[in-house]
């Protein structure tokens, strides 16, 4: 019998309703019970008094020198205290709300205590008291905190995880190729499991922790890079035939000579594209970085190399800058280019879907639902999609489905270190733009207090006298989009008011399309030199003589979003700036301000906000596609993630590795992934 076949039920303990629970929790069957791992532990070790500080939660042992003092109060209160003697020490130990235990504290009786300890009073809180002379105890050992919630109490969870190790402990198998075991002196994972969940010390709840962390990121880096070799040994893709020569015209067309970076990364796509294997590539890039060009080159190739390209992007104003930009490099080409968003008309709609579907439009640009619908194309070979969360695999298979394998290039502006993405995309390519187009200054970041609103306004106006245009934006507020709004208009306003010479302009979430789009095209042509915003501008809009942003109650904002924001300057010849006002009243608040005055390197902002953050904020999980792991930190894990990486990748690179029968466990394990599904293997 395997672990993973036995119903959660078979557990001694586990009740039907209990059962019903420990489903919501993900918990099915003895496997998943016995790999529900302990987030922290409880440290029951007996310590001496005289090393603990203040406040802090300790375990002691003593014997009982006073009998118990109880006083009540209020509806059923009651403070009880009495002397325990403790390493020739003597003690206050004060209960409340324990006053049923009374009776059991005999004179010279032993007692262990756990509490919190003030050592000013000498006296100590109890949370929990135990005495040794009924026989099993907590006292003395690291105990495991699980996570827990409705009636799954942390007793139970104790209870009966540790009844499933009786019962079923037997059974835990080790399932990791032993090479691997032997070559990183692992402990085997029944060892490792029993010790994870109740460690006699630290040290040995570290060497089970060694093993499971391992374990879990070389499961996630075989899955990705097995999923990647079957990709590669694929003809299923697209291979565009492109001619090296097609795109250098196009280049030499361009208004702009391409940076070093955009041309490596042009030719690591075109590279791919001509390949027979599906491509799947991340392109990271700094904001400014020029990754709208890339795309378009890409595109292009794809147009002329007789297929259409899909270019997906999260906002509608997004969808009409591309659109113009687009146009314009395309011009004369005779490449075409269609729009496909929520606001155009049906008939001109009706249109596209036609022009797509005959092949007459080569580039589809819109949201989401460009690639789903009823939108279909004669030729989709490429597919684009930027500044929003990653093409996921449920979207591949969305495509697949519809009988089409185009090649995938997501383009992120959030940078995360080169190593990271790598490793944590192990199912991509890597793309990155590492310099900005040649000429662009430095933006130069302030940081002052709300209290100095007139200085930013003659900032403002400043700039404006000399021809330059600002941004100023209001923050989001979750709870409240009318909030927000009113905020942006009180705001709008106030400037409107303040700079009586200037026009302003006003983009909020509540406006419709169409004054949204006049919004951008007034403030895009100059007609407004004032733009007053919520965060509906953080993505992608492209205004080069915009030269200044304010960020209005800057310390509402993640590191991450303030350098998108500030993104939005420094896009032109100009010099740029951007304000925070903010007076943010916490530490990281603060740091998340000096970080942002002192680098506009995005690399850099990206690897502070990791570490202000943590990996499971910072990445967001599912929206990119990077799984939340049991045990694993991807940063703090990272040479483990790193060595997983090449194990999985040399495994992985074996010929034999999808027929040997020696792997035969390790494929059966990849096929139940939801990756693998739908996937033809052998
Ligand atoms: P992002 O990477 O943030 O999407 P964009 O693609 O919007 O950046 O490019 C920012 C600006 O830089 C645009 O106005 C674009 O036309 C311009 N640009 C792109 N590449 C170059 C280059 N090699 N030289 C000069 N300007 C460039
Ligand atoms: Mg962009």
């Amino acid at each position: 019998m395997k672990l993973d076949q036995i119903p959660v039920r078979q557990v001694k303990g586990v009740s039907a309703q209990k059962e019903g629970e420990l489903h919501a929790f993900g918990v099915h069957t003895v496997a998943d019970l016995l790999d529900y791992f302990p987030f922290r532990y409880e440290d029951y070790r007996l310590r001496d008094l005289t090393e603990v500080k203040d406040g802090e939660k300790v375990t002691v042992q003593g014997h009982i020198r006073s009998l118990p003092a109880v006083a009540r109060f209020g509806r059923g209160k009651a403070r009880m205290s009495c002397k325990v003697e403790i390493d020739h020490f003597l003690v206050t130990a004060v209960w409340f709300n324990r006053a049923f235990l009374q009776d059991q504290l005999v004179l010279g009786r032993e007692i262990t205590l756990t509490g919190k300890w003030d050592a000013n009073r000498h006296q100590l809180t109890v949370s929990e008291s135990e005495f040794p002379d009924r026989g099993k105890s907590r006292s003395g050992s690291l105990q495991p905190v699980y996570s827990v919630g409705g009636s799954l109490t942390q007793p139970f969870m104790r209870k009966a995880i540790g009844q499933a190790l009786i019962q079923f402990g037997d059974l835990i198998e080790d399932s990791l190729p032993p090479q691997l075991i032997s070559k990183h002196r692992l402990i085997p994972r029944q060892e490792a499991v029993m010790r994870i969940h109740h460690p006699e010390g630290a040290a040995e709840g570290q060497g089970a922790r060694r093993r499971l962390v391992y374990e879990e990121l070389f499961w996630f880096q075989l899955k990705l890079q097995a999923y990647r070799s079957l990709l590669r040994t694929r003809s299923d893709g697209m291979a565009f035939p492109i001619d090296s020569a097609v795109i250098r015209d196009f280049a030499a067309r361009l208004p702009f000579e391409l940076t070093d970076s955009q041309k490596k990364v042009v030719n690591e796509i075109t590279q791919d594209m001509r390949q027979k294997h599906g491509m799947n590539r991340l392109l990271q890039g700094d904001v400014g970085s020029g990754k709208t060009v890339v795309a378009a080159i890409a595109l292009y190739a794809a147009a002329k190399a007789g297929h259409q390209g899909a270019l997906m992007v999260p906002t509608e104003i997004l969808a009409e800058q591309h659109l113009r930009s687009l146009q314009r490099l395309f011009d004369g080409t005779g490449v075409e280019v269609g729009l496909l968003t929520g606001s155009v008309t049906a008939r001109k709609r009706r249109d596209i879907l036609a022009g797509l579907q005959m092949g007459m439009i080569d580039i589809a640009i819109g949201t989401h639902a460009l690639i789903q619908d009823d939108v279909i194309f004669r030729s989709l070979g490429l597919v684009v999609t930027d500044e929003q969360h990653r093409f996921g695999v449920n979207q591949r298979s969305v495509l697949r489905r519809k009988g089409l394998s185009p090649d995938v290039l997501t383009m992120t502006a959030t940078p995360i270190p080169r190593t990271l993405a790598i490793t944590a995309f192990g199912d991509m390519d890597v793309s990155t733009l590492r310099e900005r187009p040649k000429g662009r200054k430095p933006i130069k970041t302030h940081w002052t207090k709300p209290s100095a609103m007139d200085r930013v306004f003659e900032f403002i106006q400043r700039e404006a006298d000399q021809g330059r245009q600002a941004y100023v934006i209001c923050p989001l507020i979750e709870e409240s989009e009318k909030l927000d709004v009113q905020n942006a208009i009180d705001m709008h306003a106030t400037i409107a008011m303040s700079l009586p010479k200037l026009k302003v302009g006003l983009l909020h979430g509540r406006m419709t399309t169409a004054e949204k789009d006049e919004a951008m095209r007034a403030f895009g042509a100059n007609e407004t030199q004032v733009l007053v915003a919520t965060t509906v501008v953080e993505v992608g809009v492209d205004v080069p003589n915009a030269t200044l942003i304010v960020i209005i109650d800057a310390e509402r904002f993640g590191l991450s979003q303030l350098h998108q924001l500030r993104g939005r300057v420094g896009r032109g010849e100009h010099q740029s700036h951007c304000i925070l006002v903010a007076d943010p009243k916490s530490e990281t608040g603060r740091e998340r301000m000096k970080v942002m005055t002192e680098t506009d390197d995005g690399f850099e902002v990206a690897r502070k906000d990791l570490e202000l953050r943590g990996p499971g904020d910072f990445f967001g999980t599912k929206q990119s596609g990077v799984p939340e792991f049991k045990l694993a930190d991807m940063v703090a894990d990272f040479e483990t993630l790193e060595e997983a990486r090449e194990d999985a990748a040399e495994l992985t690179s074996e010929p034999d590795f999808w027929t040997a029968s020696a792997y035969a466990d390790l494929r059966q394990r990849l096929l139940k992934d939801p990756l693998f599904q739908g996937e033809q293997i052998d």
